[in-house]
Parts: C-alpha cells; sequence; structure tokens
C-alpha cells in the first residue's frame, strides 16, 4: 500500500474525546471510512492525553515536551511562538508551497489561535470567534447549564458551505475538529449513555461532511484521515490509562486498500507525517511522527 503524493488536499477529521468508545454503539458512517481505506484500532495517544498537548503533536509532529502546549496556556490565548524549532505543518506547508490554500474549521477555538501560529496565513472557523452574539450565547448556555454542547452543528454546517464553495477547491490542507463528544464526556462521564449517544450524533455529522467531499468531486484526489485525540475515565482524561490513551487512526485515499489494516505501531501524532508526505513534502528529520510503516513506499516492492 503505498500513498501517493500527489493528493491534491487532505482533510483530517479530528475527531475530540471519542477514544475507542465508537466500538461500543452502532456508529454506520465510522464503520463505512474504515471499511473504504485502511485503519488502525490499536493506535495510542500521546501523554499527557489532554487535547493540546495531542492535537499540538498532531499539527506538529513533535511529542508535548517538544511542543510545550497546554490546554490552560493555549485556552487563556497565548499564541504559539513563531521562534519554535518546532512550527505546525501549517507554517512548514505556507514556507514551502507559494500562496498555499490551508484551512482550520475548528469547534475549538484554541487551536487556530494557540496552535497554529498566528502568521499563518488560512481560511479560520471557529463558532466562539466567528459566530455572532446571540449564537455564541446559545452555544455558551448550551454547553454551561444544558450540559448538551451543540458547537458540532456550527461547524458542520459552516464547514459543508466552505467546501461548496467553488474558490475552496485548490485548499491543500482542511483541518476539522469536533469537540461536543468530548464535553458530553466531561458533562455525563466518558463511555455514559449520553456519551454514546453524542457519538452517534457525532457519526451522522461526520456523514454530512463526507456526502459534501463526495457531491464537490473531492473524493478521488483527497487524503481524508481520521482519528481522536484521546479517550476519558470518569469524567475527564490526562492520564496513561488504556481508556485514555487507546485511539484510533483511519485512512481513506486513492491507491489505500479498501478495509486494510495499519497493524504497526502508530501514534495519533503520526498523522503529522502522513499529512506532509501526501502533499509530496518531506518528513523534517526533527519530526517524533512516522509515517506508518504501511504506507511506506520502502516497505512495498522496494519503489
Ligand atoms: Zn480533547
Ligand atoms: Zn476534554
Amino acid at each position: 500500500m503505498v500513498l501517493q503524493s500527489s493528493y491534491k488536499r487532505v482533510i483530517v477529521l479530528a475527531l475530540d474525546g471519542v477514544g475507542r468508545f465508537f466500538m461500543e454503539i452502532p456508529t454506520p458512517t465510522i464503520d463505512a471510512f474504515f471499511a473504504s481505506g485502511a485503519s488502525s484500532l490499536t493506535a495510542k495517544a500521546v501523554v499527557p492525553t489532554d487535547s493540546a498537548q495531542n492535537w499540538g503533536s498532531v499539527l506538529h509532529g513533535v511529542l508535548p515536551d517538544k511542543h510545550g502546549l497546554k490546554n490552560g496556556e493555549v485556552e487563556a490565548g497565548v499564541p504559539y511562538d513563531e521562534d519554535s524549532p518546532y512550527p505546525s505543518i501549517y507554517k512548514l506547508l505556507a514556507n514551502s508551497f507559494k500562496d498555499i490554500k490551508m484551512a482550520s474549521y475548528v469547534a475549538w477555538e484554541s487551536i487556530n489561535t494557540g496552535i497554529i501560529e498566528l502568521s499563518v496565513k488560512a481560511d479560520l472557523y471557529a463558532p466562539l470567534t466567528h459566530e455572532n452574539r446571540f449564537w455564541r450565547w446559545w452555544l455558551r448556555f448550551k454547553h454551561h447549564w444544558l450540559k448538551n454542547s451543540v458547537y458540532d452543528y456550527a461547524v458542520v454546517s459552516r464547514l459543508v458551505d466552505y467546501i461548496r464553495n467553488p474558490e475552496n477547491k485548490s485548499v491543500k490542507l482542511l483541518f476539522v475538529h469536533l469537540t461536543d463528544v468530548d464535553e458530553h464526556g466531561h458533562g455525563h462521564g466518558y463511555g455514559s449513555q449520553k456519551y454514546l449517544n453524542q457519538i452517534k450524533v457525532m457519526d451522522s455529522h461526520v456523514a454530512t461532511i463526507l456526502e459534501a467531499i463526495d457531491e464537490v468531486g473531492w473524493k478521488d484526489d483527497s487524503l481524508v484521515i481520521m482519528t481522536t485525540d484521546h479517550g476519558g475515565i470518569g469524567r475527564s482524561h490526562g492520564g496513561d490509562s488504556d481508556q485514555e490513551v487507546n485511539v484510533f487512526l483511519a485512512v481513506r485515499g486513492a491507491g489505500i486498500e479498501p478495509s486494510s489494516k495499519i497493524e504497526s505501531k502508530v501514534t495519533n501524532m503520526d498523522c503529522a507525517a502522513l499529512i506532509l508526505e501526501a502533499l509530496g513534502k518531506k518528513t523534517p528529520g526533527w519530526f517524533d511522527a512516522k509515517l506508518p510503516a504501511e504506507f511506506s513506499s520502502k516497505s512495498v516492492n522496494g519503489d
């Protein structure tokens, strides 16, 4: 299975706080996605199993002690150090391809304000930074008082508009982050019925996104990656228990054998290497992220 280095774009479906809990309930879209490409159900998160640390590793290709990202700081609005020796893949790509079009549509605005460098030019969206005051109030009310987060609805509907707009056809990297499953984990417990029900809702959100991708004809020239940052135990995460560390990684795209397995040891961080390779850029030597052995051209027929 060789990863083509000629994909027009890479789309990352970053599903917060799912762990491997989707295996406990019917998730037709995720199942169909797995069947359409290669997947790992033995992937691990990086530790500590927090969002900033893990999305930081996914987007910077290095372990948390190197990128140094922490939830409290990114949530307080601290921007990523422009002089860091570990820039994000957004910055690497911006420096490699002139006028590259990239986008980040996230339910958690800290990804756009604290994990991706502010100097990066990209089409950014997050509900709490881009919606009007009434919507923001409603989203916060649902989240804090009703413990029934609906940030993902806003992200998915804006994202579908973005995908359908012909002006965005040339986007090379599109990072999509959904958060309501994680919020339901914090509000009701990871593995609880309400949390599992929210995974079903998320599955239908993923269906909406994939339908839009297929509808505009992006299916054949895009690599689509699906992963999560961590699971959870009780009402939190951050530790190294199986429920927190066990995650998944799935990839769909031209040249990737349907229903194939990624058997090698992988972490969600390895997405960073996958993304760069799929866009024809070599993985930097200082990366901790590695291209999964299954996708390395050296491991297949030596070509
Ligand atoms: Zn998270
Ligand atoms: Zn969380």
